[in-house]
């Protein structure tokens, strides 16, 4: 916990990734740990962690990086936290993302932009862009994330560590602040696979205060992984491939499919037809579901009050106003359109029809496959300020991680090669429930 601290102090003035420090209580916690006999300690026992700032922590200010939230202290640890420390392990901080989650490049928080510690210039990604560049610059070995439609994987894959999305359910969402429930899962960021496998397997499992968690036993994801992989059946689908993906980003998956073949895995190329129309879906459902949560940020409950207004309308109007940043108002307002009468059967009802149709293609390949792998994102991190005044080509930037947040499967995304000093990222994709098979691959790859 003193490294991760100094190696803070020292690198964060460029690498900008933590909101809040939690300094004395962390060293403090780490004193007492000392006195738990060694035969009681798991594997995770007394290492520091960072927590991203969507996800509540009792009594160290949650902002989602909006100023809405600016002074909000929760009264309650989420379920991950509490977990996290019954394993042990020690909080440092809160680590910057996207304002609510809404983003591919930290350049929505309302605080500061993270940088990629390969190369200050360049995104980290996001939204979680902090929690993989705490992690990529040494500063903590782990960190939590979430994932709406690629915040943990995107970002992981343009700062060269290991992120995992989960399977829908498999990790409680009690205490992590909503952006699109139905598509939202907390997950582990970490330098390699081993590492990752025994963060998820200490922060899954049904909880009571999460009705979307699943009743499935949390297996012991480390003690598979062997290196074997002989047989593993992986799928390549055309799609991820094709138009938009850049050349460097299509020669490391083919390296990469070249090692899993080395490896006794057989590769054969598959089609998830509806994938294209994933991008449009996502964006209708994820606003619609966002401007629902959203609304409860009124000035009365939680954070920043407007002041100076006459009456409870205006307080709610000025709040609201002054509070969001412009990405979130955007996305406030598709989603409120989205789901209005006279309009709500033409998109809203149509994205959820898509979304079945997705989901469907994952259905059909996985009755031949254990995986499907192919690239995290279509290119290597991008400039700073480069896509901000352009959100198609933002939106764009994640269409190979939304689908599977819409099909509500696990995947991972783990190093594979560089592009001009930054690095690139493979995609594994499981069966629901199945981050062992994920976590095997990936370890033999690795
Ligand atoms: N970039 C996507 C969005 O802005 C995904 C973000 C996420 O997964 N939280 O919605």
């Amino acid at each position: 916990t003193n490294e991760a601290f100094s190696r803070i102090e020292k690198l964060d003035g460029d690498v900008q990734a933590f909101l809040a420090l939690d300094k004395d209580n962390a060293l403090k916690r780490a004193e007492e740990l000392e006195t738990i006999p060694a035969e009681e300690r798991g594997p995770l026992f007394g290492l520091p962690i960072g927590v991203k700032d969507n996800i509540v922590t009792e009594g160290i200010e949650t902002t989602c990086a909006s100023k809405i939230l600016k002074g909000f202290i929760p009264i309650y640890d989420a379920t991950v936290v509490k977990k996290l420390r019954d394993a042990g392990m020690i909080t440092v901080g809160k680590l910057n993302m996207d304002e609510f989650a809404m983003g591919s490049s930290n350049e929505n928080s309302a605080f500061k932009t993270t940088k990629n510690p390969w190369n200050l210039n360049h995104v980290p990604g996001g939204s979680s862009g902090a929690s993989a560049a705490s992690v990529a610059a040494g500063e903590v070995p782990f960190s939590l994330g979430s994932d709406t439609g690629g915040s943990i994987r995107q970002p992981a894959a343009y700062c060269g560590v290991v992120g995992m999305k989960p399977t829908y359910g498999r990790v409680s969402r009690y205490g992590l602040v909503a952006y699109a429930s139905s598509l939202d899962q907390i997950g582990p960021i970490t330098r390699n696979v081993y590492d990752n496998a025994l963060l998820l397997e200490a922060i899954a499992g049904v909880d009571p205060n999460d009705s979307t968690s699943a009743d499935v036993p949390v297996p012991n994801y480390a003690s598979s992984l062997n290196g074997d992989i002989k047989g593993l059946r992986v799928a390549v689908p055309k799609e991820f491939l094709g138009e938009g993906v850049s050349e460097e980003v299509r020669q490391s998956i083919y390296s990469a499919l070249e090692v899993l073949k080395g490896l006794g895995a057989t590769v054969e190329e598959v089609s998830l037809p509806h994938s294209k129309y994933a991008l449009a879906a996502y964006y209708i459902l994820a606003s619609s579901e966002a401007s629902s949560n959203l609304s409860r940020f009124d000035g009365i409950r939680y954070g920043f009050r407007a002041e100076g207004v006459k009456n409870l309308m205006e307080l709610y109007k000025e709040t609201r106003a002054q509070g969001f940043g412009e990405e979130v108002k955007l996305r406030i307002m598709l989603g409120t359109y989205s789901l209005s009468a006279g309009t709500y059967d033409a998109y809203y009802k149509k994205a959820q029809q898509v979304r079945t149709l997705i989901k469907e293609d994952y259905d059909k390949v996985f009755e031949n496959y254990d995986v499907i792998v192919g690239p995290t994102a279509p290119t290597a991190a991008f400039k700073i300020g480069d896509n901000i005044d352009d959100p198609m080509t933002m939106y764009a930037n994640d269409i190979l991680t939304i689908p599977i947040n819409l099909a509500g499967v696990p995947a991972i995304s783990i190093p594979c090669g560089f592009h001009e000093g930054l690095p690139l990222g493979l995609q594994i994709i499981g069966k629901h429930f199945d981050e062992e098979t994920i976590y095997r691959a990936a370890y033999a790859y690795e």
